[in-house]
């Protein structure tokens, strides 16, 4: 895995660093390096700030002998697995990110038993970015339903969206097709990018929240009559890309407002999730309104559609 740590380093060891890595130096220097260097298949850039940045499969190994070196020199301790984490790489894609203008995707309900796949595309040009941090959109998913509920209808107003909602009976027909969740979300991914794509032809970046690998992804999409293909994908994507988050908050709204209509229906409010609670719920539900019932509104591959009997 390919990995990127940094931590800081004291005036003592930049010094050594520096005379290590004399022979190592590529010929170009980043901006604010002292240098950057190749160290086997590590590349390791020195800031004038005393950042030192170590990048590349076995870079902890690198970044370990320096952190050592530093206890024994100046006494520091370097806390490692903080330098670890991919706080750096994030820091750096929203910045990115935060200058362009970016359709994104996210979709909801694929851990829910009840109620449906709800995916949405969004459009924000850069000029939008702003306004929607001050929004709060970023933390799409530490943001409480309530809130969802409140910021939602302004954003669906302001923000140039595509949804799409599979439907449960619709859902377990691709099921029984042999098709697996990842394979759905793909082609409802697809599906929605090449709508919003037609809205909005001009563009820096189609970024996807990734939940498959990029070739995995295109093979699932394979048989789509259209493809959107120039995608890039991030883990995390709601936090840095503020397309996709609103993606993630339009998404929720409209699964919640499916599942409020789902129940209101049924007589019985629908709880989220695939728990023990939602496993006695459907027995209830089966109990009024027999087991044919269920796949109108339950994704029947998931276990509940079996646990449920044991609350029979
Ligand atoms: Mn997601």
């Amino acid at each position: 895995m390919y990995m990127t740590i940094v931590f800081k380093v004291s005036d003592l060891l930049k010094e050594k660093m520096v005379a290590y890595y004399q022979d190592k130096r590529k010929e170009k220097t980043p901006p604010y390096a002292l240098f950057q260097a190749m160290d086997a298949d590590t590349m390791i850039t020195l800031y004038e700030s005393g950042k030192a940045m170590f990048q590349g499969k076995c870079a902890d190994m690198d970044a370990k002998m320096w952190a050592e070196m530093e206890r024994n020199l100046t006494g520091k301790r370097v806390n490692l697995s903080e330098a670890y984490d991919r706080n750096e790489k994030i820091k750096d894609t929203r910045r990115t990110l935060y200058g362009l203008t970016t359709i994104g995707s996210d979709e909801v309900g694929t851990g829910d038993f009840f109620g449906p796949i709800v995916v949405t595309a969004c459009y924000v040009p850069k000029e939008q970015v702003p306004y929607l941090d001050q929004l709060g959109v970023r933390d799409s998913k530490t943001i409480t339903d309530k809130k969802i509920i409140e910021i939602a209808p302004t954003l669906m107003k302001e923000v140039s969206h595509v949804t799409f909602i599979l439907r449960n009976e619709e859902y377990n027909r691709y099921q029984s097709m042999g098709y697996n969740m990842n394979k759905i979300k793909a082609i409802l991914h697809n599906k929605v990018l090449v709508a919003m794509k037609k809205k909005h032809p001009s563009y820096d970046r189609i970024v996807v929240d990734q939940f498959v690998f990029p070739r995995k992804y295109f093979e699932h999409i394979s048989q789509s009559r259209e493809k959107v293909k120039d995608i890039m994908f991030l883990t995390k994507a709601e936090s840095v890309c503020a397309s996709v988050a609103a993606a993630s908050c339009i998404s929720r709204y409209i699964f919640l407002k499916e599942m409020k209509s789902l129940g209101d229906h049924l007589g019985f409010p629908l709880l989220k999730g695939a728990g023990e609670d939602v496993d006695r719920l459907a027995a209830k539900i089966v109990t009024v309104y027999g087991e044919e019932k269920l796949p109108e509104i339950a994704k029947m591959n998931f276990k509940n559609a079996d646990k449920y009997f044991d609350f029979l």
